[in-house]
């Protein structure tokens, strides 16, 4: 995708041509987006494409880069008073009397933050979204908060922060940057950016790179000094603002946006796993988020919720889970539903799956679909991934979850016994990751797979020999998948849960004992199950909590942690208590 298609106008104001791009059609409501530092307009052309079909889409170079003329003299042509000028000029061509959206990233957003707090532009913005660029102002307040009432705690938020600006300094030298960005610095550019962010170069115009860059630093010398010295003490946002912060931005610090709601008194808080270039790593998720923010903010309603627990983090994202008609599966598809992802509740049973899906929409997942599926039908999951990729989209985060139980020794286990277990507890994993995960890796914008193993991963049983063993595989699948899929931003996660009160005690099969006797120890292990008690809403919570961290491996229950700790330190006490024949 790319701006090509996009009509061009110029718009002169303050001495300045600029070069304004559109899509779309200017009947729909407006939604300008302004790039960074050293950034032109192209750097949107992905998100640009995939609002267009709802929006009028427009960019425009800030003056100084791409294809819109620089000040003369560069000293004192970049203040923030001047890039709202050109705002307001950009605004009023494009959308005569009707406030625009406006998204921002980087500089486009600590220049945004300035056009949605001054007086001048209020009734043009009807919404703000941020990323990746703080208000000056409010960042001199920040500053001078934990210089004023240093704590150990506020003085490591200072210096993390100023570690992570040494390329400000860098910029407000005299000729260095401008020598840097016309010799080596240039050139490389698109290579650095490729390999540090894994951001495609895509198609931004290098050959205005040295003098857009050049220019830029005069973005930082005509404002952040002054400003950090004497921030505005009325700099309240207007309009409702959506703050995405990237979790891994290495230039800012997520504590930056603390104190943020003193300022903005509608604030939609996201927060993505991505490092600084957004609009180049992850299109989807912003075009996602933004045609969200817009349309509730156009048709009156509230911003989505962002106070739900993890509601930041995973509103909007797609999230599939196996197994999603019962226990561990159904708690965690309610928990994603609560922080308002959209679900697809997959299961062998229609009805259970169809119930989980109706519940998470009640509970407050903006969609939810239910989709019937047996995970060990390598055929049936093909066909499910073709329609969920077609319908859905593709799916931010994977659940393999489905899983079932059998007891008994090694030497009644059947061979049937064994292919059912493996074919459902790990031939699903594999199907789930291979099917869903290839598309995940193939778009490039990163996701998550959880899988769903289990405390006899690591804690060998006399009676589990083909259960653990399904589990203990999908252990080191989830590792190996793990270092492989790191390159591509693919986090996975095994869940070991423990003893947890679910269904799975009356549907677990024992070998090597008639019917009457399987009925009798499936009614004692769901009494025992019961007595523990241990509810598959906090299995849920652990799930989300580790997506959010990206873990590589969670014990959850007190006994599932204990008996991790024991294989890893004390794995001959474990093989003695595995040898004790358990009362059913
Ligand atoms: P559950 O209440 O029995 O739920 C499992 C769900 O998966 C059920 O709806 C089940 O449908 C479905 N399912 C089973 N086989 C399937 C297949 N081939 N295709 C599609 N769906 C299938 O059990 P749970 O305790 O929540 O278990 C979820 C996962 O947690 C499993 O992988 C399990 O091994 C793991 N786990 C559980 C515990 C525990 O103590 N509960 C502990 C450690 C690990 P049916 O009802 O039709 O079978």
């Amino acid at each position: 995708m790319s701006l090509k298609g996009a009509r061009e106008r110029t718009v002169s104001t303050g001495g300045v041509d600029l070069c304004v791009a559109e899509l779309g059609d200017p009947g729909q409501p407006t939604v300008v987006l302004v790039h960074g530092y050293p950034d032109s307009k192209e750097v949107w052309s992905e998100v640009a494409g995939r609002l267009a079909d709802r929006f009028h889409v427009v960019l425009y170079d800030v003056r100084g880069h791409g294809r819109s003329t620089a000040p003369r003299p560069l000293r004192g042509g970049f203040t923030l008073a001047k890039l709202t000028d050109d705002f307001l000029a950009v605004a009023d061509a494009v959308s005569p009397g009707r406030p625009v959206h406006l998204v921002g990233h980087d500089w486009g957003s600590v220049q945004s933050w300035e056009f949605a707090t001054v007086a001048r532009t209020e009734g043009r913005i009807a919404s703000f979204t941020s990323m990746s660029g703080p208000s000056l102002d409010h960042f001199g307040h920040w500053i001078d908060a934990r210089v004023k009432r240093p704590t150990p705690r506020r003085v490591g938020q200072l210096l993390g922060q100023g570690a992570k600006s040494w390329y400000v300094y860098l910029l407000h030298t005299p000729k260095l940057p401008e020598l840097a960005w016309r010799g080596p610095l240039g050139k490389r550019w698109p290579g650095i950016l490729q390999r540090v962010e894994k951001a495609p170069g895509g198609d931004y115009p290098t050959s205005s790179l040295p003098s857009d860059a050049a220019n830029g630093a005069w973005l930082y010398r005509d404002n952040v000094r002054a400003r950090l010295r004497r921030p505005r003490p009325d700099a309240y946002a207007h309009a409702p603002v959506q703050l995405i912060t990237p979790q891994g931005d290495a230039f800012l610090s997520e504590r930056l946006y603390d104190d943020l709601e003193r300022w903005v008194p509608q604030l939609t808080r996201r927060t993505l796993p991505a490092k600084h270039w957004v609009p180049r790593t992850r299109p989807d998720q912003l075009a996602a988020w933004i045609e969200q923010f817009v349309t509730a903010v156009e048709g009156n309603r509230p911003a989505p919720k962002t106070t739900a627990r993890h509601s930041d983090r995973f509103g909007g994202q797609l999230v599939l889970i196996t197994g999603a008609g019962s226990g561990i599966g159904r708690a965690t598809a309610f928990a994603f539903a609560e922080a308002g992802a959209r679900v697809v509740a997959v299961d062998r049973d229609t009805e259970a799956a169809a119930r989980t899906a109706e519940l998470s929409r009640l509970i407050g997942a903006p969609e939810a679909w239910a989709e019937t599926a047996d995970v060990s039908d390598e055929q049936a999951m093909e066909k499910l991934a073709e329609r969920v990729h077609r319908e859905y989209g593709v799916v931010d985060v994977l659940v393999n979850n489905a899983g079932i139980g059998l007891a008994g020794s090694f030497f009644t286990t059947t061979p049937d016994d064994w292919r059912k277990v493996l074919d459902v507890n790990l031939w699903g994993v594999i199907h789930g990751c291979r099917l869903f995960g290839a598309r995940m890796a193939e778009r490039g914008q990163g996701g998550h797979i959880v899988n769903i193993a289990s405390a006899a991963a690591f804690q060998p049983s006399r009676t589990l020999a083909a259960y653990s063993t399904s589990k203990a595989a999908v252990l080191m699948l989830s590792e190996c998948l793990r270092a492989e899929l790191a390159a591509r931003d693919i986090g996975v996660t095994a869940i070991c849960p423990g003893i947890v009160n679910t269904n799975i005690t009356s549907t677990a099969r024992f070998t090597g004992v008639d019917e009457a006797e399987q009925r009798r120890r499936q009614k004692r292990s769901a009494r025992l199950y019961g007595l523990r008690n241990y509810p598959p809403e906090k299995v849920a919570e652990a799930v989300l909590t580790a997506v959010t961290t990206n873990k590589a491996v969670v014990p959850v229950t007190p006994e599932a942690k204990g008996s991790h700790l024991l294989s890893r330190y004390a794995p001959r006490l474990l093989r003695r208590l595995a040898r004790v024949e358990p009362k059913l």
